[in-house]
């Protein structure tokens, strides 16, 4: 085994990705019944040691077609929405019964493309998906497929899990596809074809290995799969392509089965921090006070009440700049108020939050998570 190789059981926060080939029946179009509990188990074995998990389920148009009775094949959007929001349903009633049995709560998010790109609904995403976590229950995460339209989608549930773990800073995801990982060459034509490990860095050799979109080796499409891998580094977070048809296909993931990882060299915590610091372009500026510059350099949250002075024009989410009373940026970071409301609170208490501005806003005006002290950078 390539000593590189992350160990499942070492990662904290852990993104799973079930794609619908795996979870449906194709004969019958209905649930996996036998795989999905094996599978239960498995995911109450990851949590019964401490990690915490989200799915990302595909398999919502794929169950809902045949309830509707579309023809197979593929199908018009808006069919496929309407199977969607059949599917669904079903979907989520599945994964509920199949964890409570182990005595989890599932808690059901549909995404749009919006909330993942979109800083303001980030911010909102993120918090949701947090406070699931941290109260113990399992997030099954699909995109919102009856609603979003062609123009805004994810379209493939593999950018969507990639997009899902850099947002929730995971150090972990795997796609389970019906492909066991990366070959060098395509493995159902050339014999010689073998199966990679570990990729540390996407080179152009490794990127062509994924074939152009639509024309990959598996049907799983290993063109998305690479272009997910690339988010994932880039955020800090492992990534496993593996089989996921077989029966309890993360032990088998444990034990050593087929399948490659795609290596992040940073932290999840350090590429968020360097993708504020680096990426964005700061729209306001706010002056704090010295018991705040301090309050920071001892990695605490920006309060509202060490700020004296907001400039620019800046929406909730936005990334701003942090100076000290002489002018000089000490940080950065993403910002939880609009600049109208960031006017109305600053140097108050955060407890005068929500008479100044009318709601129960955010302690912080910004969260550490958010904030990157500049020239410290990771
Ligand atoms: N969101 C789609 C569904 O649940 C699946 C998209 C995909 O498989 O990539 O049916």
């Amino acid at each position: 085994m390539d000593p590189l190789r992350p160990a499942l059981s070492g990662l904290k926060r852990l993104a799973i990705k079930i794609g619908s080939s795996t979870l449906i029946d194709p004969q019958s179009g209905s649930i996996r019944a036998e795989w999905f509990a094996a599978f239960a188990a498995d995911i109450a074995r990851l949590r019964a040691r401490g990690q915490e998990v989200l799915i990302i389920s595909s398999g919502a148009i794929a169950l809902g077609r045949g309830r509707l009775r579309f023809s197979p094949g593929p199908l018009p959007l808006e069919q496929s929405q309407a199977a969607a929001a059949v599917g669904q349903i079903e979907l989520a009633r599945a994964w509920s019964q199949a964890l409570a049995g182990h005595g989890h709560v599932v808690a059901q998010v549909l995404l749009t493309y919006d909330d993942t790109e979109e800083r303001r609904r980030y911010l909102n995403a993120r918090a949701t998906l947090n406070t699931l976590l941290a109260q113990g229950a399992i997030p099954v995460i699909n995109e919102n497929d009856t609603v979003a339209t062609a123009e805004i989608r994810y379209g493939d549930n593999d950018r969507l899990a990639a997009r899902v773990a850099a947002m929730m800073a995971c150090d972990g995801l795997v796609l389970l596809s019906d492909i066991d990982g990366l070959y060098t060459a395509d493995p159902r034509k050339s014999p010689d074809a073998t199966l990679i490990e570990t990729v540390p860095v996407l080179t152009p050799d490794i990127l062509s290995m994924g074939g152009g979109v639509g024309s990959a080796f598996g049907s799983g499409g290993m063109a998305t799969k690479l272009m997910a891998a690339k988010l994932c580094m880039e955020a800090g977070c492992h990534m496993a392509i593996a089989r996921g048809t077989p029966s309890s296909p993360l032990s088998i993931l444990e034990g050593g089965g087929p399948q490659t990882w795609f290596l992040a060299s940073a932290t999840p915590q350090a590429a968020r921090k360097r993708w504020i610091a680096g990426a964005l372009k700061p729209q306001g500026q706010l002056t704090i006070d010295e018991g705040a510059v301090r309050a920071l350099g001892q990695g605490k949250s920006l309060l509202p009440a060490g700020v004296v002075a907001v400039d620019g024009t800046f929406e909730r989410g936005d990334c701003v700049a942090v100076c000290d009373l002489a002018g000089h940026e000490i940080a950065r970071g993403l910002i939880a108020y609009d600049a109208g409301d960031a006017h109305s609170i600053l140097g108050r208490r955060s407890a005068e939050i929500e008479i100044l501005l009318g709601f129960k806003g955010r302690d912080e005006i910004i969260h550490r998570d958010d904030l990157v002290l500049m020239g410290v950078r990771a």
